[in-house]
């Protein structure tokens, strides 16, 4: 099925055929979340990117081993826990559990490994006391620093120029501008009121950059396929996790390098004084389906900048209603002579389409053309009759193959719609009477009341699936502070 895969490499700057170190194995690396907070848009920008990549890659076949790290240790998890007088544990733990919540929410795939820095000083330390054997680190007040200069390849990942480079100027903070390129922290001395470790490098906590360095090498190995991350990524963290990695281990770290362009809300950077930074449960306090979000997210190149807003939004939602009675109308296909061999050459053509389009570094949007083509050129002949059973089947069984890539579709409708005893409210039940209006207004509660126990119990599938059900009967959720409420706004247009 189809050619080579192709990505854009960081590292090049062009686009090459992928080739991975094992014959039908990737081994990919995915910077976390830094847990200090929820996670807004921009960031399930870069995250639902990845998944499509990792997607894609399990699609034509590749066996995918999937790291991603959790920064609980760092410049803002170490000053949120101080403002709030907890432990780093106590004060992280929330944002951890409110991503992994989010993650399944947005449908994508968990990753094999989810390293937690705190619980892998030891793997730091070992690079760090390897760094100072080799001479590319040295100690300076009780800190111990990176020289940049004793990495010549230093400057390849982000093209920085370093002629105006000062040698010897140091810097502690984790994040800084490109202006301002300096040998940087590996390990921290200790500052009153700042966890820290007792270890055989002396007492500190660890930078942010030796994290990820040290942990993609404990699960993937010092030398990997693919490592992502939002194009904010690049320099200086990624740029230090090369020069860490590789003046250590000898070797290269990674071969190809993957980085997600900006998400801007309204064309405008997000900021909290603007008030346009969303979380995921904003957006969706608003009525939309999690999956109109991911579909927004993956129609917009991952190189390009996106620009959230909500007419984009509403755009997602129509395409993925458009999708929802395509399915809808195959569905209900009845048994009766028609010609199978009719939609064959679209769903040959459409399959062709969508992986010619990702095999292009990704190329989403010529990969959802391929498929709104199908849909176009199927329903002229659904609508004349002409579609078989046997071929609305094999339609459908097409939707399901590439939602394995997107995770977009509509979930169907259950055999259970309609039939209110089925979601276990027995007060609903009861309240059932001739009044349709007050028949209606139990309905909908009984079916909130499920949503909400699906959502208690992780079932995030269904509980969607209950949302979807009641847009079908024209009903809006919106999740607030005090719980669900719900409105009638009639039914989507066809
Ligand atoms: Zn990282």
């Amino acid at each position: 099925m189809g050619g080579m895969i192709r990505l854009h490499n960081t590292l090049s700057g062009k686009v090459e055929d992928f080739v991975s170190l094992e014959p039908g194995k990737v081994k990919l690396y995915t910077c976390g979340p830094t847990v200090y907070n929820f996670p807004h848009i921009g960031n399930w920008r870069a995250y639902v990117f990845e998944d499509l990549l990792k997607r894609f890659l399990l699609f034509r076949g590749f066996q995918v081993t999937h790291v991603m790290n959790i920064t609980d240790v760092d410049d803002k998890t170490i000053r949120g826990a101080s403002d709030k007088g907890v432990s780093l544990d106590e004060y992280t733990r929330p944002f951890i559990e409110a991503f992994g919540r989010d993650r399944d929410t947005l449908d994508i795939l968990p990753a094999d490994h989810y390293p937690r820095a705190t619980a892998h000083i030891p793997e730091m330390v070992r690079l760090v006391k390897t760094l100072l054997e080799k001479g590319v680190a040295y100690r300076k007040d009780g800190s111990i620093y990176f020289a940049i200069d004793k990495f010549p390849a230093y400057g390849r990942l982000s093209k920085i120029n370093l002629e105006d480079l000062r040698p010897g100027s140091r810097g502690d903070a984790d994040e800084y501008e490109k202006e301002s390129v300096h040998d940087f922290a590996l390990w921290k001395a200790p500052k009153a009121g700042e966890p820290f470790w007792e270890t055989e490098i002396g007492p500190g906590r660890p930078g942010w950059h030796i994290e990820c360095s040290a942990m993609s090498s404990k699960y993937l190995g010092q030398t990997f396929d693919i490592h992502c991350g939002g194009i904010d990524n690049i320099f200086p963290h990624h740029e230090n996790e090369i020069a860490q990695s590789e003046a250590a281990n000898g070797v290269k770290f990674v071969n190809y390098w993957l980085h997600c362009h900006h998400l801007v809300v309204d064309g405008q950077k997000m900021a909290k004084s603007r008030g346009n930074v969303y979380t995921l449960a904003d957006i969706l306090a608003k009525g939309y389906d999690p999956r109109d979000v991911r579909t927004l997210l993956i129609s917009v190149h991952y190189r390009k900048m996106l620009n959230f807003t909500f007419d984009a939004l509403d755009q997602a939602r129509t395409a993925r209603q458009r999708i929802g009675n395509f399915l809808g109308e195959l569905r209900d296909v009845t048994e009766k002579p028609g010609e199978t061999a009719a939609v064959e050459p679209f769903i040959h053509a459409a399959r062709a389409g969508f992986t010619a389009g990702l095999d292009d570094d990704l190329n989403t949007a010529e990969a959802l053309a391929a498929v709104f083509t199908l849909i176009k050129n199927v329903n002229p002949l659904l609508a004349r009759g002409e579609v078989s059973k046997e071929g609305a089947g094999k339609v459908i069984a097409f939707f399901a193959e590439i939602d394995k890539v997107l995770a977009i579709k509509p979930a169907p409708p259950t055999a259970a719609s309609g039939k209110i005893g089925e979601y276990g409210s027995p007060q609903g039940t009861a309240e059932l009477g001739a009044d349709p209006e007050k028949r209606l207004e139990a309905e909908v509660q009984a079916r909130i009341e499920s949503r909400q126990k699906a959502r208690a119990e992780k079932d995030f599938a269904r509980a969607d699936a209950i949302r979807e059900e009641l847009l079908a009967m024209g009903i809006v959720l919106e999740d607030t502070k005090d719980g669900v409420r719900w409105k009638k706004v009639g039914l989507p247009r066809a």
